[in-house]
């Protein structure tokens, strides 16, 4: 079973090597001073080598992209739709490959890697639609014989930096919208996710193929955060999406302000759920279970701390605890598998710490925690998600901790609960888990989560693409997606129109 046997590397590589010759990537492989290891964190080891980018590469593709701005900028609207709706139709044919790709590149388990997949299609179709749909308003203006308009307009080169956990998924959220809106796109994916960037550029350069889309509306960039300084720093860069975590957007933020650049960061989470006294505890218990130890909890939006009334505390803590024990942890490929491997062994380091700290802050792992499978693969890291109940909300608790852990805190007031909810440094997602539509308000009120994504009665990861996606405080504050996230990639214009024969000035005034 897929408790104790795990594919072979070479089987891997091979299984990657098809998929990408599938999608229509060719030539990848190389060595040189900027080569990256392609590695499957189902193996921990590295599957071949792929020639590498530099910062020059992405001086040239900058360059390119911006050259191909002016003509895409004038390409109507929805003839840009037409490419995005041929890169749906790839995608749509080659979900298997792409899926495979991410399943040995990030470890996610068959359905969730398909899911990624589909989240890109089902963006493609969003953003085809939204081709037909970039309005502006007309606006009441004080002055007789004038019209005041707002018109957007494309803003030029997107620079847009993805991190390893959603190595694909995020790069269409932000390509499929952007080139919609007569953009042209620059990406750096995570070095660790350098398989599923070939296969989705080769995706997209034969849908550039087939539309007729001028050639360099995107490149793609391998390599660190070296390879990624020029689309930080370059003022030829007007917006830089950028997801990843809380240290990076530390890094490139003041950067990008510093040259007056626009930026959309969507960086960590710590997001929680309440857990209410009138909560159906079988509906809660299997949405916790599912963003909590989901995706090996390498979500930005898993659910990292719950926050229960004391009077169900017992009750669902043991629930929760009977689920995780039985997870099965393993080969992502395996059908039978829930929790795949870590991406690797900095973060299986980050788990062993923050357990340790919980334990030193009063903290009693109630489940899970331990390591698996380092017999069959000692460079891999599969781990036992992690339940702790904790005496309070102490400092290790207020952080990301990307690994499966769940700390559990109990409240007796719910203005209690709102204030340890409210009380970290991110903001990403939240749900509350009640049949009491006071507290269901309560929660998605003003005053009530401070987060962008406030749910009821549903765990706080598998958000759809049709909101507008992100959150507040040290997440960021960017929003991608559905909604009028487009507007991010536009630029606003102001038109006051005087159709009369007199000049009236705003405000009254009188000139001469
Ligand atoms: P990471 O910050 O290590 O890397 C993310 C990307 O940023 C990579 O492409 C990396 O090369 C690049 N990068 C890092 N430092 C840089 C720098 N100084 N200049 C330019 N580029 C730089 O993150 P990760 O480990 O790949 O991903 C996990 C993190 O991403 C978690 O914190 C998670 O919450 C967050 N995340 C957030 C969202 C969201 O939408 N809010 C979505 C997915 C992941």
């Amino acid at each position: 079973t897929s408790e104790n046997t795990l594919p072979g590397t070479a089987e891997l590589a091979e299984r990657a090597r098809r998929a990408l010759a599938a999608c229509g990537a060719a030539g990848y492989e190389g060595s040189g001073p900027n080569a990256l290891s392609a590695r499957s964190p189902i193996t921990g080891q590295d599957l071949f080598t792929v020639a590498g980018g530099t910062g020059s590469d992405a001086h040239e593709a900058i360059a390119a992209a911006g050259a191909a701005f002016p003509a895409w900028r004038d390409t109507p609207a929805p003839v840009r739709g037409a490419l995005v709706k041929r890169l749906g139709e790839l995608l749509t044919e080659h979900k298997q490959d792409l899926a495979d790709l991410v399943t040995i590149e990030a470890g996610k388990i068959g359905s969730e890697a398909l899911g990624e997949v589909q989240e890109m299609i089902d963006i493609c179709d969003l953003a085809v639609g939204m081709s037909r749909q970039l309005e502006g308003r007309t606006l009441a203006s004080e002055r007789p014989g004038h019209k005041l308009l707002e018109t957007w307009h494309p803003l030029g080169v997107v620079g847009v930096i993805s991190a390893f956990n959603f190595p694909v998924a995020v790069w269409a959220w932000n390509t499929a919208v952007a080139l919609v809106c007569g953009d042209t796109v620059v990406w750096k994916p995570s070095e660790l996710t350098p398989l599923t960037a070939l296969a989705s550029t080769a995706l997209l350069e034969r849908a550039i193929a087939d539309t007729g889309a001028p050639e360099g509306v995107h490149r793609l960039v391998l390599g660190g955060a070296d390879a990624a300084a020029p689309l930080v720093d370059s003022p030829d860069v007007p917006l830089v999406s950028a997801t990843g975590s809380e240290r990076m957007g530390r890094e490139i933020a003041p950067r990008i302000a510093a040259r007056f650049g626009r930026a959309i960061l969507e960086l960590g989470g710590n997001n929680a759920a309440i857990v209410t006294p009138s909560a159906d505890l079988d509906l809660a218990a299997r949405g916790i279970v599912f963003s909590a130890a989901g995706t090996a909890g390498q979500r930005c939006t898993t659910m990292r701390r719950l926050i229960v009334h004391e009077d169900v505390a017992d009750e669902l803590v043991a629930r929760l605890a009977k689920v995780y024990t039985g997870l099965n942890i393993g080969d992502p490929f395996s059908e039978e598998t829930l929790v795949g491997p870590l991406v690797g062994e900095r973060a299986h380091a980050a788990m062993r710490t923050a357990l340790e700290r919980a334990v030193a802050d009063g903290g009693e792992v109630v489940a899970g925690g331990g390591r698996r499978l380092a017999g069959a693969a000692q460079d891999a890291y599969y781990v036992e998600p992690a339940i702790v109940r904790m005496p309070g909300q102490t400092d290790v608790v207020k952080e990301e901790t990307f690994a499966p852990i769940l700390y559990v805190l109990t409240y007796r007031a719910f203005d209690e609960a709102l204030a340890l909810h409210n009380d970290v440094p991110q903001g990403l997602s939240s749900s509350v888990f009640t049949t009491d539509q006071r507290e269901a308000d309560r929660f998605t009120a003003s005053a009530g989560s401070d987060c962008g994504i406030a749910n009821v009665n549903i765990g706080t990861s598998g958000a759809e693409i049709g909101g507008a996606f992100g959150g507040e405080k040290t997440t960021g504050g960017g929003r991608e997606s559905g909604s009028d996230a487009w507007r991010g990639y536009m630029r606003r214009a102001t038109n006051t129109v005087n159709y009369s024969t007199e000049l009236p000035l705003a405000q009254g005034v009188n000139f001469g």
